[in-house]
């Protein structure tokens, strides 16, 4: 697959649902800034973004800003909406993210890079092995170098198919949760901890385990997607 074609794309992020993120078991999201969740140069983002992003902090993500700009220009706006931010991203390049999810012990395919731009946001989820998700500018730039960019953005996307998602029918009806140590999604109820899925509540406090049975990647009992935290997996060992 190119590497200028995201693995899904939206409307505008508002339109993601927080499901998305869970059934995939994607737990920080880094969130560009011009013309995702806000317009360029407006230091305010709309109703929309804000009570999507209170509905994602709710589901239990964590949320960054991921942004190129500097420090200064990056934190006032990351303060107002309550995000943590991490700034001269250099988007494309994958080192600077790296570094922040490493420190929270978090894999980068439990993050999701989302953004407009095909040359910095996309390719920088491709080259970071984190999920990307493109949206669609929230105006047209029609000046100057974006303009032209956005020219050779519309020559790759002519042969992209748009990837939409649908929901995972095997989990449908099942509340979800995001495990604390692996980092997978799995269905609330079948668990005896709520805050970990039963693989990681058998190996770290002896509570039963689920006798998981896979399809597809995850476990149609309790969701569990076989993540394993290194702690663990050296439990296992
Ligand atoms: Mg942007
Ligand atoms: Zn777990
Ligand atoms: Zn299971």
């Amino acid at each position: 697959m190119s590497l200028f074609f995201p693995d899904y794309s939206f409307r505008r992020v508002y339109e993601i649902p927080s499901r998305f993120f869970l059934e995939q078991g994607v737990r920080v999201l880094l969130l560009d800034v011009d013309n995702t969740l806000t317009t360029h140069d407006n230091p305010t983002p709309h109703r929309e973004v804000l009570a999507w992003l209170d509905a994602q902090r709710e589901a239990g993500l964590r949320l960054f800003l991921l942004s190129n700009n500097t420090p200064e220009r990056v934190a006032p706006f990351a303060q107002k909406i309550g995000l943590e931010f991490i700034a001269r991203a250099k988007k494309p390049l994958p080192f600077p993210l790296w570094r922040t999810l490493k420190g929270m012990g978090i894999p980068p395919r439990q993050a999701a890079i989302i953004g407009d731009q095909i040359f910095t946001d996309v390719l920088c989820g491709r080259l970071s092995r984190c999920l990307s998700v493109l949206v669609e500018p929230m105006e047209e730039e029609d000046w100057g170098f974006l303009a032209t960019k956005r020219r050779w953005e519309k020559q790759v996307l002519r042969r992209y198919t748009p990837r939409q998602w649908q929901p995972n029918p095997q989990m449908e009806g099942w509340e979800l949760a995001f495990c604390g140590e692996c980092g997978s999604c799995f269905r609330k109820g079948s668990s005896q901890m709520a805050g970990l899925c039963p693989e990681c509540a058998h190996y770290l406090y002896g509570y039963p385990g689920c006798g998981h049975l896979f399809e597809n990647g995850r476990c149609v009992r309790c969701g569990w997607d076989g993540s394993e935290s290194p702690y663990i997996r050296k439990l296992k060992r």
